[in-house]
């Protein structure tokens, strides 16, 4: 009797513990997400991809006195946009007031890119994309002088320099 009692107790004492353990695990899949996307990915932040092939033209930075929150990278009309990482897609449609056809993408709970003036959007909202997939082409919609990808990187919903995210 004894002897059950200490069994009972012991296999209780182990299915607690079991309990507590996959408790730990999925508290820490939860509230770590973003953790353990950069430990998957420790280049993430520092590496994305460039959206496109051109030439930078306009920086991040104050532009005519007024905030320039992303830079321009101009190419020809049509050239393809790409997903800078893999992602859920926020917003994708046209902006009235400038951005023209544009694409929202989070990558992670802080971190979102913005890719506006496209010709054509191809990607519907809420739909995930993978890093490097074609998700547009260039254009000139909104408020835009000449074919280019206005691009932007807001890292908890700052707006930062998207030159520190890209490789050389
Ligand atoms: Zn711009």
């Amino acid at each position: 009797m004894q002897y059950l009692q200490r069994h009972i107790l012991k296999r209780g004492w182990l299915i607690v513990a079991g309990m507590l353990y996959s408790c730990g695990v999925s508290l820490h899949h939860s509230s770590n997400k973003y953790n353990t996307l950069h430990k998957n990915r420790p280049d993430i932040a520092s590496l994305l991809k460039w959206p496109t092939d051109g030439i930078v033209t306009s920086y991040f930075g104050t532009r005519h006195g007024r905030p320039h929150e992303g830079i321009d990278i101009s190419s020809k009309e049509g050239t393809p946009i790409y997903a800078a990482e893999s992602g859920i897609v926020i917003f994708s449609g046209y902006h009235a007031h400038g951005y023209g056809n544009l694409i929202v993408i989070q990558h992670n709970e802080q971190l979102v890119t913005v890719y506006a003036h496209n010709a054509k959007n191809l990607v519907q909202e809420k739909t995930h994309v993978k890093r490097g997939q074609l998700i547009a082409y260039v254009g000139q919609t909104g408020r835009a002088a000449g074919a280019h990808v206005h691009f932007e990187v807001r890292d908890n919903k700052q707006p930062k320099n998207p030159l520190s995210y890209l490789p050389n």
